[in-house]
Parts: structure tokens; C-alpha cells; sequence
């Protein structure tokens, strides 16, 4: 009987089924194949909140585990999809500078946050105010990772399918679907456990981001530029551009709003021209408090949720797939914040 059924292979999906495989666990996924925030997200890991000049939630700590767990990972798939570079912060105004230096100066952001006021030297980057720069980041080529990860596994270790929920058997040993037994099976679905009937009393609200893939020849960026949306190179003269954040609109469908509100952007940063290459949405996995959903069910305990990753997918995954792993083999009480019993 395998350890764990796994449904959904996005970024909670795939860092499970690696914590488990890690401890020579076994495990089988069920995976649509298609959709999710993972494959679309620029997959910048930044512990930091450039808004603000702060550290995100548990930064430093999910950014000291994760950094390792890709670099390892990277190695076994012999493959390459971590990309550091640092993030050019672009200011608006020169009052900001004394606000910089001074987060800068701060203990847990320090190290990330270079001092310097730097002048921008790029002639395709627009701004007078010059720019601070964020070190220790860089983007994991999620699509990349996600395809690598997929080759790796047995034929027999993940079918490509929409989980049927009435096919699943749980009895107090065991999970059972479609012939095969697990002893625990963990949802992953992302947004879409709105449908999941096991959990969609959670309050996973959602937010739908588009994007847009440019190609700028001149712009011959290295760096991740942030101003009022990130530009970040992906290779081949491409840049990421965007996202636009909206709450109440939670289909996939395209809008030119979104796409004229991000080119409006694009064209506030850079002179270079550039062409559109793609326009894709997706909805983020957010919850009301902003926090993650992670636990058992209320009646069955074996059956679990890893989800919630919000807006910061890429750092926190790793560490939070190990935090429900020890809980359901070891037992280990879950952090308050993130638990799903706090609902
Ligand atoms: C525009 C945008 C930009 C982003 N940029 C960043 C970023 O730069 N850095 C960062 O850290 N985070 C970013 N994020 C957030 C990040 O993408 C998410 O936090 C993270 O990817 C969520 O991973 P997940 O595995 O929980 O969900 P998902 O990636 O959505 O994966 C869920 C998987 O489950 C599958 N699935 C769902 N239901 C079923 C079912 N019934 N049967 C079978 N399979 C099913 C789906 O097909 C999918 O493969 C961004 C998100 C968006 C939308």
C-alpha cells in the first residue's frame, strides 16, 4: 500500500510528493495536466514585501529552507529551473530612499536588502529616482520544474485525470480510489478545492491574475525589474510582466482591461519597444486571513489539505509540505496560523 494519494501536481502537490519520496515514502498523483497558478507563475522567490520595505510572513525562514530543497531537487532531475537574480526595486520618489536605508538596517531584512541607493544604467529603464536592490532572489521556472518533475516519475505513479470525489473509499486504515490504496490521500488542488467536497467550507477565496509574455530584444535585462508590476527575464529576450490581482472575477477568461492595465505598466518602466507574445490568467490559491490551509479533516484523519499558498507559492511550499508531512507521521502539532482548524 503506498504511503500517500496525492491530488493535484502544482507546487504543494510536487513538494509533497518530494518530502515523501525524500523519506523513501511511496505515493501516487492524480493530476488534471492542465491548469493551475504554478504553471503560469513568474515564480519569483523574494522573502521580502517591496510595497512596504518589510519581510513577508516567515520569510527569512521559508526562504533558508527552500533556497537547499530546489538546489537539491535541481541536482536528482538533472535539470536547470532555479534562476537567481536580484530584484531591481525602482522608486518613485526620491523620499523613499531614507525609508530603504533604513529597512535596510534592519535585522532580518539586512540581508537581503542592499543599502545602496543605486542609479539605474540600463537606457531602456525609465525612472529618476534610481533604484534599491534585493539580493538572495532570483525565479524557480515553475513550468520547467513541474514538466522535469513529472518525467521522473513511474508511468504507474501519476494518471492524468479530474479526481472523481464519489469514487473515493476511506475507511479508517486506508483511502481507496480507483484500486489504488494509500493510507492517506492530500488535496492539492489549488483553487479548484472549491470543488472538493472534503473542504470547500474553507474560506479559499481566490484571486485571478492575468500575465502577460513579452519579447523586448533592446531591454537585455538580467535583473527582476519591480515597480508597479514585476519584469522579470525568462531567457530568449522574454519577460514575465505583470500580474493584475482581482477578487471577484474567478473565471479564466482574458480581459483586455487587464491586458491594457499591465501594457500601461510595461510602458511606465522601459523605453524598448516589445510584442506580446501571450496573455494567460489563472487564480491564486488565497485565503481570507492570508494565510495557508494545511491540516486533517475534521472526521476523517486520513484525509489532508496542503493549500493556501497565496501569492508566495514558490518559498513557502517546500517547508510548509514538511510541516504537514511530520504532522501526519510524526504527530507534530501544526503552527496556529496555518492549521485549517482555526476555521
Ligand atoms: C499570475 C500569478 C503569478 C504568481 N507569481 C508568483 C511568484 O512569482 N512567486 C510565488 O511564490 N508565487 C506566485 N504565484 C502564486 C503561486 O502560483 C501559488 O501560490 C502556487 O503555485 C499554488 O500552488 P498549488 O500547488 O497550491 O496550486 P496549483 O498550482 O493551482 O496546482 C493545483 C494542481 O491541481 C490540479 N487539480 C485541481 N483540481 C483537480 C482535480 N479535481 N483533479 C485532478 N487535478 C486537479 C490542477 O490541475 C493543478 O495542476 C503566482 C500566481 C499567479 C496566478
Amino acid at each position: 500500500m503506498n504511503h500517500s494519494l496525492i491530488v493535484g501536481l502544482g507546487l504543494a502537490g510536487l513538494t509533497y510528493a518530494e518530502q515523501l519520496r525524500r523519506k523513501g515514502l511511496s505515493f501516487h498523483i492524480i493530476d488534471k495536466g492542465f491548469g493551475g497558478s504554478s504553471k503560469i507563475a513568474a515564480g519569483i522567490y523574494n522573502p521580502t514585501v517591496l510595497k512596504r520595505f518589510s519581510l513577508a510572513w516567515n520569510g527569512s525562514l521559508f526562504h533558508e529552507y527552500a533556497l537547499p530543497f530546489y538546489e537539491e531537487l535541481q541536482e536528482c532531475l538533472q535539470s536547470k529551473f532555479i534562476f537567481p537574480a536580484s530584484i531591481h526595486k525602482i522608486f518613485s520618489k526620491d523620499s523613499e530612499h531614507n525609508k530603504w536605508i533604513s529597512a535596510s538596517d534592519q535585522k532580518l531584512l539586512s540581508p537581503f536588502l542592499d543599502p545602496e541607493i543605486h542609479s539605474i544604467t540600463n537606457p531602456q529603464v525609465k525612472g529618476n529616482h534610481g533604484y534599491g536592490k534585493v539580493n538572495f532572489t532570483g525565479r524557480i521556472a515553475t513550468q520547467t520544474l513541474i514538466n522535469e518533475y513529472k518525467i521522473s516519475l513511474n508511468t504507474n505513479q501519476i494518471f492524468e485525470e479530474s479526481f472523481n470525489y464519489d469514487k473515493l473509499l476511506i475507511s479508517n486504515y486506508q483511502v481507496e480510489y480507483k484500486g489504488i490504496k494509500a493510507k492517506h490521500v492530500v488535496f492539492c488542488e489549488g483553487y479548484k478545492m472549491v470543488n472538493n467536497p472534503f473542504f470547500n467550507f474553507l474560506p479559499l477565496v481566490g484571486s485571478k491574475g492575468e500575465i502577460l509574455i513579452i519579447r523586448s530584444k533592446k531591454l537585455q535585462s538580467k535583473s527582476i525589474v519591480k515597480a508597479s508590476i514585476f519584469l522579470a527575464p525568462m531567457g530568449e529576450d522574454l519577460y514575465w510582466a505583470g500580474a493584475t490581482f482581482e477578487g471577484n472575477d474567478k473565471t479564466l477568461q482574458k480581459t483586455i482591461k487587464g491586458r491594457e492595465w499591465i501594457e500601461e505598466r510595461i510602458k511606465k518602466i522601459i523605453t524598448s519597444d516589445y510584442e506580446v507574445i501571450e496573455h494567460i490568467t489563472e487564480i491564486r490559491p488565497t485565503v481570507m486571513d492570508r494565510r495557508p490551509l494545511i491540516g486533517s479533516h475534521y472526521d476523517y484523519n486520513n484525509v489532508h489539505l496542503l493549500n493556501g499558498f497565496g501569492t508566495r507559492g514558490v518559498l513557502g511550499a517546500p517547508l510548509l509540505s514538511k510541516w504537514l508531512l511530520d504532522h501526519i507521521e510524526g504527530d507534530c502539532e501544526l503552527p496556529e496560523a496555518v492549521n485549517l482548524s482555526r476555521f
